[in-house]
């Protein structure tokens, strides 16, 4: 019998697995798919997995190298999430390898051992008291038994000096056959708790509505919980994951940003007397590797975490779910380009179990799937606990001056809002004190030397940022074109409106919240107590803003811009505007303190506006799908994008028209109708930090049609001699065109 042949994918950017010989001394019987293994790769050592066992391979056995060591003895993944990865990595055209690689712990990555870190405790054994004889005159050895004995269950090693004891005296004992040490998972949980520590909330009729439906189903379902902001929705994840644990299953749970959530992430753990594993980014790489063995040995039984988590193994999954499914920050937009929203829907499938999408303002793609049946809408119309919606208002501002972005009667119903002792939101979404900095003479404005954009203006310290490279340059005293002394900042920024309201209401404070002001640790934390306490004041802030938090004294909303999204290149911006600007009122006001938005627009009368704000989201999307399938937009047909970027705009084009070309012989060659390419063209921002940037658009009506292509057109692609020239990547289903 001809040995043993591995097929190890490797964290490598090519498609392709590579062959290796088994490694030396290693039994066939021991090989197994799944298996972590360390090869010899080029002059480095790499680690990589067993996908597939061979005994023939086109590499010539005179070349096969032969694999260093076997790294498991059982496979790392179980089944399911092994079959998630090679999925992923079909879909969305990525390396097995490398998938696997993006999917796993770092110290996972480098070969370190899938073991759980096990806790050391001390216990005494039957029969030691503490006068016991073979204690004799020890007084530590004594006080050792006594300080045991109060503890039945074992005192972990790492308390030991906090109790006063020592590890001379522990070991004496043990010696004496008095103590033992055993070890034990940190998430052991010595007895049988109630699973709750909280009564859950009497659900109202809507929720238990949800509630039934969702707590009767069994396998795999899909439902979009789609309720207005404070409806309960957290309410509903809460009891769901109640009813999961019953069954002695692990609920997985998705949010889209840790950091600013610390409120929803509390209630969890306030509910729940299960081990609750969150994976943040301030776990370092021990911890993570910990979190992540405890979910795959079960130990966990809740797991949170943001778009990564998706790939974290469960021993007994029994519910998945996605809060704020809309949320952009779901896709990842480099590497590895997945939506860890859609991997959820097909992991809940793979593994049979429930999945909940919530969200206030589903994403398109989520109403075109209740639509076409795959999923069953849940609807919470109300706010929990009495809190009424808040009021929107279009403010038409055409030939209105504005100062900081914002128009007179609006500062004036801000006063109004104050003096009643309420809290106001300005919501503006860019940073900095001016979009653009331009001579009042010639029209010069200034521009990143790098990219083909505007440098925004900020002001303490006063410098050009570029928000697309980060580059950074001092202003300009004189304009370069023409030495004109007169330059002046264009529009408005968070900075230029904080100045602006600063001076038009010096007695309140003005809070600005943005990634420039939060930028220091705690400085959000700080920024939200001052919220909290109520006291009267501005916050002006960009999306940051929008998201999780709840400012129960804010009674007025002002969005300062909506236009940008009416008008936008992308055809996802009117979607993304009224997302936003229901995420954005959905902060404010409660039961004794409505809510007022106020919307500023050029176009009070577009159709779109009027939608959403005299009726809801709802009606809003209703109509903006209307239109996409009208177009053949996604979610009604299917998207790739090809990227591709160099230091020359002759070579990007080159490599970007070959592979068009590619992809024309091949739709034709077998008859894939209704693939369809567009471009190559520049991309909208054709330059950036110095590289030119084109794109080829492949869209096609149906799904089957779109990865029939893809598949055999990256392959070729990889082996094309102008590929290697180029950078470049490939956006299964792109959420952002540019
Ligand atoms: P969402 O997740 O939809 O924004 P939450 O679950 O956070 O909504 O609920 C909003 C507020 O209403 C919370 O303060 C919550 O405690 C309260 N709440 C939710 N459900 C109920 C209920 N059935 N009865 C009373 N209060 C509720
Ligand atoms: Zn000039
Ligand atoms: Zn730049």
């Amino acid at each position: 019998m001809p040995a043993p042949i591995i097929q190890v994918a490797l964290p490598s950017p090519l498609r392709r697995l590579f062959d290796y010989r088994a490694p030396a001394g290693a039994h066939p019987d021991e090989l197994q798919v799944g298996l972590r293994v360390s090869v010899p790769f080029g002059n480095r050592q790499l680690v990589g997995l067993i996908a597939g066992i061979t005994d023939q391979s086109s590499v010539p056995a005179s070349k096969l190298k032969r694999a260093s060591e076997l790294l498991d003895r059982t496979p790392l993944l179980p089944d399911s999430l092994w079959r998630l990865c090679s999925w992923t990595a079909s879909y969305y055209q990525h390396g097995l390898g490398d998938t696997l690689s993006s999917a796993l712990p770092v110290l996972l990555r480098r070969g370190e051992p899938a073991l759980a870190r096990q806790d050391m405790l001390w216990q005494l054994l039957p029969g030691a008291y503490p006068e016991h004889p073979a204690v004799g005159r020890a007084p530590k050895q004594k006080e050792a038994v006594q300080v045991l004995a109060k503890h039945p269950h074992g005192l972990s090693h790492a308390l030991i000096s906090q109790w006063g004891l020592t590890r001379d005296a522990l070991e004496a004992l043990e010696r004496k056959g008095l103590a033992q040490r055993i070890s034990q998972s940190p998430h052991h949980v010595s007895e049988p708790q109630p699973l709750l520590k909280e009564p859950p909330l009497q659900p109202n009729t809507e929720q238990q509505a949800a509630l039934d439906r969702i707590l009767a189903a069994d396998g795999f379902n899909a439902w979009l919980l789609e309720g207005v902001t404070g409806s309960g929705k957290t309410e509903i994840y809460l009891q769901a994951i109640e009813h999961c644990l019953q069954q002695q299953r692990q609920a997985l749970v998705l949010i889209p940003e840790i950091g600013l959530t610390p409120q929803t992430l509390e209630r969890f753990r306030r509910r729940f007397n299960v081990p609750v594993v969150i994976l943040h980014s301030g776990l370092n790489d021990r911890e993570r590797l910990d979190a992540w063995i405890a979910a795959r040995d079960g130990e966990a039984s809740i797991v949170i975490g943001t778009r990564s988590a998706i790939f974290t193994p469960l021993a007994r999954p029994g519910l998945i779910i996605v809060d704020e499914e809309h949320d952009l920050s779901y896709k990842q937009q480099d590497g590895l380009r997945y939506n860890a929203r859609d991997l959820a829907v097909y992991r809940a499938h793979l593994e049979q179990v429930g999945i909940i999408l919530g969200s206030a303002t589903p994403s398109f793609e989520s109403l075109h799937n209740v639509q076409r049946g795959r999923y069953q809408r849940l609807r919470l119309t109300q706010r929990a606990g009495n809190a009424s919606p808040p009021r929107f208002q279009c403010l038409d501002i055409r030939s209105r001056p504005l100062e900081g972005g914002m128009s007179r009667p609006l500062i004036q119903l801000m006063g109004e809002h104050l003096r009643q002792g309420n809290q106001v939101l300005v919501f503006i979404n860019r940073r900095g004190f001016a979009p653009t900095l331009m001579c009042h003479d010639c029209g010069w404005m200034a521009e990143c030397r790098r990219c083909d954009a505007r440098m925004t203006l900020h002001q303490s310290p006063a410098q050009l940022h570029c928000h697309h490279c980060g580059s950074q340059r001092s202003v300009d005293r004189s304009c370069p074109k023409c030495q004109g002394q007169d330059l002046r900042p264009i529009g408005a920024g968070t900075e230029r409106t904080e100045e602006h309201l600063l001076s038009c209401f010096p007695d309140f404070p003005v809070l600005r919240i943005d990634r420039d002001s939060m930028a220091r640790k705690q400085a959000m934390q700080n920024m939200l107590a001052r919220i909290q306490s109520g006291e009267p004041c501005l916050l002006v802030g960009t999306q940051m803003l929008a998201k999780g938090h709840h400012f129960p004294d804010v009674t007025l909303v002002a969005i300062l811009d909506a236009d940008g999204g009416l008008f936008s290149a992308d055809f996802r911006g009117p979607e993304r505007m009224a997302q936003m600007i229901i995420q954005v009122a959905g902060r404010a006001g409660r039961a004794d303190k409505p809510g007022q938005v106020m919307i500023q627009t050029h176009m009070a009368e577009h159709q779109l506006l009027l939608d959403l704000t005299e009726h809801d989201y709802s009606r809003f999307a209703e109509r903006e799908l209307a239109a996409r399938q009208a177009a053949q937009l996604p979610p009604y047909s299917f998207m790739a994008l090809l990227r591709a970027e160099s230091n020359a705009a002759a070579q990007t084009n080159q490599f970007l028209d070959a592979a068009c070309e590619l992809a024309e012989q091949i739709a034709a060659g077998h008859q894939l109708d209704g693939v369809e390419l567009l471009g190559p063209v520049p991309s909208p921002m054709e330059r950036r930090a110095g590289r030119y940037r084109a794109q080829l658009l492949v869209m096609a009506g149906q799904r089957s049609g779109l990865h029939q292509l893809l598949h055999m057109w990256l392959p070729a692609l990889e082996q094309h001699p102008l590929a290697r020239r180029v950078r470049w990547s490939i956006d299964v289903d792109p959420l952002d065109m540019f």
